[in-house]
């Protein structure tokens, strides 16, 4: 498809993208102007042309020197296991997860609607939601259902749509598509993508820590149903995508297996690898917003999930955004035109080269890998998981909310438990 012409069209490539054939998604960032460094050596094949095209900053004279600050975030501690059940907290989930419970599919639209909602909640569970990451400014959250006005403000906003790739979306297509899938995300068994390998993506929304530390700027041209007052709230997303090759093996709980985080060993012999996309609102460009998130995201694919390479690809012009991929040492091999035509220049990094500039002298270690992991959830930043299956040996779970949750879902846990006799 050369171009998107209508509300229609618009749905039907989100919905082949959902179906599994990727896209960017978005690719707008700003600039950010408080810690701009300058690497040499990185402009790699385009080099005559991004040279040509990059500015001279006006008020630094002096020289900059390469610098290469290495990343500061943390893995964070595991979080610890939930206390013993009671006798009757026990006896009630023995009561809901019982042979012959009805199960429940989720909607592939409509995710959102009343009526699905009993079903949402039941599948996304309190450890579902649990994945977050925090920079010195911002906390990256899980998307939740009441952000649909923050991601309609960004979405619907003409600057921004020129960095993106699917034209002017509609309100009902910000919410059946964007919001609907970014929700999706956090529920890693739920794929958006049919024939998944494994967790497909991982949204966040950004949020301001302290939002009184954030500069909301003049809005400029920006239309007044999309201006925002104060940086409260869902301020912009960014995600990261994981493709699985064709011929991987499923890294997804297997039947008659206890699941375990795949290691870097074994992501590493399946190249997987990530890529970013993400966007913040406009008012908010230029104070470093999306080059902290940035970082973090990247620091979190590398360090905690182990992605072979991970990749960014802005489109043609969007400087901010191809300024933030070189500053983390993303380089430059290709350029692409996208199924709306439009060239986008694709960057990457491997594991390799994020460790030797981000963990210099330190051995590439692998924290989550090879660990017991819930098989609902799939959360590996939790303790290892504390209710098992009555029936099989190798069901294991964080929460019996998540129990539940593979026990009611369609094709689900009770189809591939294999029941004791006599149970
Ligand atoms: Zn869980
Ligand atoms: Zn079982």
């Amino acid at each position: 498809m050369a171009e998107v012409n209508g509300v229609q069209d618009i749905v039907n490539a989100l919905a082949k993208e959902v179906d599994g054939s990727r896209i960017n998604i978005t690719s707008d960032v700003e600039a950010d102007s408080q810690d701009e460094v300058e690497v040499n050596g990185h402009i790699g094949a385009e080099g005559s042309k991004n040279k040509k095209k990059k500015k001279k900053k006006k008020n630094s004279k002096a020289k900059k020197v390469a610098i290469i600050k290495p990343n500061e975030g943390k893995i964070p501690e595991e979080i610890p296991a939930p206390p013993p059940e009671t006798y009757e907290e026990t006896a009630r989930w023995e009561k809901e997860i019982v042979k012959g419970a009805k199960t429940y599919n989720i909607p592939a639209w409509g995710l959102l609607n009343d009526r699905a909602r009993t079903v949402l909640d039941t599948f996304r569970t309190p450890s579902c939601k649990k994945i977050e990451l925090l920079t010195p400014r911002l906390r990256l959250r899980q998307v939740e259902t009441g952000d649909l006005t923050g991601i309609r403000r960004i979405k619907m906003e003409p600057i921004v749509q020129k960095t993106q790739l699917y034209g002017s979306p509609g309100l009902s297509d910000i919410k059946d598509s964007f919001l609907n899938r970014y929700i999706r995300s956090s529920i890693p068994r739920i794929s958006n993508i049919s024939g998944s390998k494994g967790r497909d993506e991982y949204i966040f929304a950004i949020t301001a820590l302290d939002p009184a530390t954030l500069k909301v700027q003049d809005p400029g041209q920006i239309r007044i149903s999309h201006r925002i007052s104060n940086a409260e709230g869902y301020l912009g997303n960014i995600a990261l995508s994981l493709t699985y090759p064709s011929e991987s093996p499923s890294f997804l709980p297997q039947k008659g297996k206890i699941f375990t985080q795949p290691t870097f060993n074994e992501f590493e012999k399946q190249e997987i690898e990530g890529k970013l996309f993400y966007e913040t609102h406009p008012q908010l460009w230029g104070q470093g917003i999306m080059s902290q998130a940035f970082e973090e995201v990247l620091r979190f694919g590398m360090e905690e999930l182990g992605c072979d390479s991970i990749a960014c690809d802005p489109t043609v012009g969007n400087e901010a955004s191809i300024h933030l991929c070189i500053k983390n040492g993303f380089i430059y091999s290709h350029m692409t035109n996208n199924i709306y035509n439009k060239p986008q220049l694709f960057h990457r990094m491997t594991r390799e080269e994020w460790w030797k500039r981000n963990r210099p002298n330190q051995e590439i270690s692998d924290k989550w890998g090879g660990k017991e992991v819930c098989r609902w959830c799939m959360n590996f930043r939790l303790a290892s998981p504390s209710i098992n299956c009555h029936h099989c040996k190798w069901a294991k779970y964080c929460s019996r909310e998540c129990q539940k949750a593979d026990w009611v879902r369609s094709n689900g846990h009770q189809v591939e438990c294999d029941f004791d006799e006599g149970s």
